[in-house]
């Protein structure tokens, strides 16, 4: 017997968002039917974890399982050009609660999430779910196929609610036509697994500042994914396709060509376009929106899979609750959230996010600097680590520090072109 005002929920999309999702309501006893498409790409992005991430794998008792055939990430590193470095250490960050986390492989992490669902009690039916809008009104109608397919979770009616958690696929933003914020950059991201490419430091992420764009090198077991986030327009002077693309561009970066030069590439490479976006809306008369079905900014911080656990459990909290205002609240806090990653992702592409933390290497060498830094150090990298990325004081000391704390360098040499 359920124990919530909300009996019965469909969840689309079996990634992190609709299975986190799906675990905690089946947990409070109610009757979830999760719709996941089997067929996904060979490989999928959202593979850099941010600690806090972790106390969710905690709650959903698959961390063991997780490290098991993951690499542990003790930090970011962030390659200026050549000859500069910033490295982040987690457990360097004052007071964070979590001071590691995982680089994980996506099929394999998503079954983890998804087998949790299932043992919460959640029914997983393989096979995407058809949405129709209900005329004139704010409602969608879960087709009578995926009604079928649930068998007894629905009782062959119609669910209370119904939550998009299928990602860039945005079933109900699209269906309803919901209102819509794009971001400035007009990026490609490819993506692809090699071999014979070294980090720097073992088990961090490495973000490398290119002469245009910038790369991700994250170290995976027996291979290193490795993306670049290129201007569109400008890639396609490097091929037709997107292998010819990858290939092509990874050797000739001059920051990069030297790791790049033994690169072996031993996936397809798959490319994102477009996915700086977000819907203005979450939440109607019976649907609401989860993860990047919601919105999502930039993989810069690898904040998306945190933003996509953090948004399943308050909308669990808000289904259990059932109130128009606890509903709400959720739809605020997301939007609240993006914005929050939203400017600390402009930081990072003016130029002004790198020139600070340059600048704190400078600082440090004296004594006011060393002061300053104590603090510092409680403040801004728990930004990154996730533990922080809303805390008000966080976010207005990082705003004041961009604007007047630069010590008179110029944030356009670190500009992401
Ligand atoms: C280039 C790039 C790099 C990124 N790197 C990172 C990173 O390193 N770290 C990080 O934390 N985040 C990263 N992200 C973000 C991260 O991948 C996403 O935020 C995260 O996957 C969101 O989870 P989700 O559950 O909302 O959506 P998804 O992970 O997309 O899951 C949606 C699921 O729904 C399924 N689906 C789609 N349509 C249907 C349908 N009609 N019916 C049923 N199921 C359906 C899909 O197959 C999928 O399984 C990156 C994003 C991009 C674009």
């Amino acid at each position: 017997m359920a124990t919530a005002r909300v009996n019965t929920v469909a969840v689309l999309g079996g990634g992190p968002a609709g299975a986190m999702l799906a675990a905690l309501l089946a947990k409070r006893g109610v009757r979830v039917a999760l719709f996941s498409k089997a067929k996904r790409p060979p490989i999928i992005v959202g593979e850099s974890l941010v600690p806090a991430v972790i106390p969710f794998l905690r709650r959903l008792g698959i961390e063991d399982e997780v490290a098991a055939y993951s690499i542990w990430k003790g930090g970011a590193t962030f390659v200026l050009n050549t000859e500069q470095r910033l490295n982040v250490r987690f457990d360097e960050v004052r007071g964070a609660r979590t001071t590691y986390s995982y680089n994980v492989p996506r099929d394999r992490f998503d079954a983890s999430i998804l087998r949790a669902a299932e043992r919460a009690g959640a029914r997983i039916v393989p096979q995407p779910a058809h949405l129709t809008r209900e005329a004139d009104t704010d409602r969608v109608v879960l087709g009578s196929d995926a009604i079928a397919a649930a068998g007894d979770v629905f009782d062959g009616k119609q669910p209370d609610w119904i939550v998009d958690a299928a990602g860039r696929s945005r079933q109900i933003a699209r269906l309803l036509d919901l209102p819509t914020i794009e971001g400035e950059r007009h990026d490609s991201a490819l993506h692809a697994h090699v071999e014979g490419v070294e980090v720097e430091i073992d088990g961090n992420v490495h973000t490398d500042r290119l002469e245009h764009g910038w790369a991700w090198r994250i170290p995976l077991p027996d291979r290193v994914s490795v993306g670049l986030i290129v201007d569109t327009d400008f890639l396609r002077t490097f091929g037709d396709t997107a292998e010819e693309q990858y290939d092509n561009y990874l050797h000739a970066d001059p920051v990069i060509r030297d790791w790049a030069r033994p690169a072996r590439r031993i996936t397809p490479v798959v490319r994102y376009s477009n996915y700086q976006l977000r819907t203005t809306r979450g939440v109607g008369a019976n649907w609401a929106l989860a993860g990047d079905a919601f919105g999502f900014i930039d993989p810069v911080f690898s904040s998306g899979m945190l933003i996509a656990l953090e948004s399943a459990d308050e909308l669990a909290t808000a289904l259990l609750d059932g109130s128009p205002e606890a509903l709400r609240t959720y739809e605020r806090q997301f939007l609240h959230k993006l914005e929050c990653w939203q400017r600390t992702v402009e930081y990072f592409y003016s130029g002004r996010l790198l020139t600070l933390f340059k600048v704190g290497d400078i600082v440090r060498t004296k004594f006011w600097g060393r002061m300053l830094d104590f603090h510092f150090r409680k403040h801004m990298p728990r930004l990154f680590t996730g533990e922080g990325a809303t805390n008000r004081y966080s976010q207005w000391l990082l705003g004041f520090m961009v604007q007047h704390g630069l010590y008179r360098q110029d944030p356009a040499e670190l500009r992401i072109n």
